[in-house]
C-alpha cells in the first residue's frame, strides 16, 4: 500500500521558528507555510512542539538489553544488600535449561563474589551473575562445572592458588557463551519499542567481536522489521561488512581491558591493522593507564585517522586533553553513569582524580567532538535522563561531580543529534530531503530543555512511519 502521507502542522523548528513539515514515503519533503493537505494525508496538529531529528544513541549493547529483559537484578536500585540478593537469587524464575542469570552486580551488594558464595545464595541451579561493569561473570559451583572451567584455557578464568577456578570470570563474554547451553539470540523488537519511545531512531551497538550468528540475527532484525532503527555495528570483524539497508559498519571496536592491559605493540599492531583495512579504531578506554597507553599506541601506529574515537573516556587527566585534541579523536561519553553511580566513583577514586571523571565541558573547550550515549544496559538507557546527567552532573546523593564538566541542555541535545557516524560533529537537521525519523514533543525546545524528560515525547517516526510507543519501563 501507498502511504498517503503526514502533515505535521505549526512545529517548531531549530528552536524557533514555526512551520509545517510535509512526510512522504520515508522522508521529508516539504518544509513551509500554511501547506495545503493533500488528498488522504494524515495531519498531526503540532501546536508548536518541537519537531526534531530522531536521536541516535552512540553507544549501548542491543543483545544486552534484551538479555537483561529476561534477567533477574542482582544491584541497585532493585537490590542493595546481601539479603536482598539471597531473596532475588533464591525466587528467579530459571530459563529453559535451568540457568539463572544475574546482571547488575556490584560489591556494595555483597563484597567479591566466588563461587562458594553463590553456592550459598542458590546452590541448587547453575548460575552465572555479571557484574555491573560487563567485565566481570561469577558463577556458582554447579555453572563452573556445567562451563567446564576447571580444564579449559581462556585467560579470563581466575583461578586460586591450587589453580582452581574461583568462579569469577574477566571479559569472556564470547567464550562463556560457547560454553553455556545453546540459546538462539533473543528478538530485539521489545528492546526496539522501548528505543522509539525515547525517540532513540538510529543506534551504535558497541558489542565487540560479533560472530556470525550476532551479525546474522542483527541482519534479520533489520530486515524483518524487529529493529526499525539505524543501526550502526562497532563489532563487525575486520575485513567483514555489515549488509542491509539500514546497517552500517562503525570504527573497529577495541577493547582496552583495564583488568589485564595489552602490550603497547600489540595495541598498535590492532590500530594499524584497522587502519589499514580503513577502518577507524573505537577503544574502550575507562582508566587512566589504559588513555595514556591508548595515546602512546596511536603515535605508533601512524598519522591520526579520521573517526578514531574513544569510549567511555571515564578518567582524562588534564594533561591528555591536548594530545586528544591534537590526534582529531573523538570521545563518546555517558554522563549517565555520574547519577546512576556517581557517589561510588566519589568514594573510590581518589579526590585528585574527581575532575578528570567522565569530561564533557574541558574536551569540548578543546575542540574535541563529544558524542552521549547510554552503554545500556550497563548505564540508564534514557536519552533524556543521560541530558540531564549531563547538565547537572548529580549523583544520587546529590553531589555534583566534576561541575566543571557541566554542558546546556542544548549541547547534550546535540549530541544526541549528530549522525551515527559522526558522533558529536554534525548536527543533523529537519530538512527537505532529510529521512523522516523524527521526533515530536508536546513543548516547544526552550520549554523542554528547562527539565528534559521522555514525558516530553510525543510522536515518533522512522522512515515516515510512527513507531508504537509502549510506556518506559520505571526504573
Ligand atoms: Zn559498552
Amino acid at each position: 500500500m501507498k502511504e498517503a502521507g503526514l502533515l505535521l502542522r505549526d512545529a517548531e523548528l531549530d528552536g524557533a521558528g514555526r512551520a509545517d513539515v510535509r512526510v512522504t514515503g520515508d522522508g521529508v519533503t516539504e518544509i513551509g507555510h500554511r501547506l495545503p493537505r493533500r488528498p488522504g494525508e494524515q495531519v498531526v496538529e503540532c501546536r508548536g512542539g518541537a519537531l526534531l531529528p530522531g536521536l541516535c544513541d552512540h553507544h549501548l549493547h542491543l543483545h544486552a538489553l534484551a538479555a537483561r529483559r529476561r534477567s533477574v537484578p542482582c544491584g541497585p536500585p532493585q537490590v542493595t544488600d546481601h539479603a536482598g540478593l539471597a531473596a532475588a537469587l533464591r525466587d528467579a524464575a530459571p530459563d529453559e535449561h535451568g540457568w539463572i542469570r544475574g546482571t547488575g552486580y556490584v560489591e556494595s551488594v555483597a563484597g567479591d563474589l566466588g563461587a562458594a558464595d553463590l553456592d550459598r545464595l542458590q546452590p541448587h541451579r547453575p548460575v552465572r551473575v555479571q557484574h555491573r561493569s560487563g567485565a566481570l561473570w561469577m558463577l556458582n559451583s554447579r555453572a563452573v562445572a556445567a562451563a567446564g572451567l576447571a580444564t579449559a584455557t581462556h585467560p579470563g578464568i581466575e583461578r586460586d592458588p591450587r589453580g582452581d577456578p574461583t568462579g569469577r570470570l574477566w571479559r569472556a563474554d564470547d567464550w562463556l557463551r560457547t560454553r553455556l547451553p545453546p540459546s538462539r539470540p533473543l528478538p530485539l523488537d521489545e528492546v526496539a519499542r522501548e528505543l522509539a519511545r525515547f525517540g532513540i531512531t538510529a543506534v551504535t551497538d558497541a558489542t565487540p567481536d560479533l560472530d556470525p550468528a550476532a551479525l546474522d540475527a542483527f541482519d534479520r532484525a533489520v530486515a524483518g522489521g524487529a529493529l526499525p532503527q539505524r543501526l550502526h555495528l562497532l563489532g563487525v570483524p575486520l575485513g567483514a561488512t555489515a549488509t542491509g539497508p539500514r546497517v552500517s559498519t562503525g570504527p573497529y571496536k577495541i577493547v582496552i581491558a583495564d583488568s589485564s592491559l595489552p602490550g603497547l605493540d600489540d595495541l598498535s599492531d590492532r590500530i594499524r591493522a584497522a587502519h589499514g583495512k580503513g577502518r577507524p579504531i573505537a577503544a574502550h578506554c575507562v582508566t587512566r593507564e589504559a588513555l595514556l597507553l591508548l595515546l602512546a599506541a596511536l603515535d605508533q601506529a601512524g598519522p591520526a585517522f579520521k573517526g578514531d574515537r574513544v569510549e567511555h573516556a571515564a578518567l582524562v587527566p588534564s594533561e591528555t586533553i591536548g594530545d586528544i585534541a591534537r590526534r582529531g579523536l573523538r570521545v563518546v561519553t555517558q554522563p549517565g553513569f555520574i547519577a546512576d553511580r556517581g557517589d561510588d566513583y566519589l568514594r573510590d577514586i581518589p579526590a585528585e582524580d574527581h575532575r578528570d571523571l567522565y569530561r564533557y565541558g574541558s574536551l569540548r573547550a578543546a575542540g574535541v567532538p563529544v558524542g552521549l550515549s547510554s552503554d545500556a544496559p550497563y548505564g540508564p538507557l534514557d536519552p533524556w535522563q543521560v541530558m540531564s546527567a549531563a547538565v547537572h552532573r548529580r549523583a544520587r546523593s546529590g553531589t555534583t561531580a566534576g561541575p566543571a564538566e557541566r554542558v546546556t541542555a542544548l549541547t547534550a541535545l546535540h549530541a544526541y543529534l549528530t549522525p551515527p557516524e559522526d558522533p558529536g560533529g554534525r548536527i543533523r537537521k529537519v530538512a527537505i530531503g532529510a529521512p523522516a525519523d523524527l521526533v515530536l514533543l508536546h513543548t516547544p525546545l526552550a520549554e523542554a530543555l528547562r527539565r528534559p524528560s521522555v514525558s516530553l515525547v510525543r510522536t515518533v517516526l522512522i522512515e515516515g512511519r510512527p513507531v508504537s510507543p509502549t510506556p518506559p519501563r520505571p526504573g
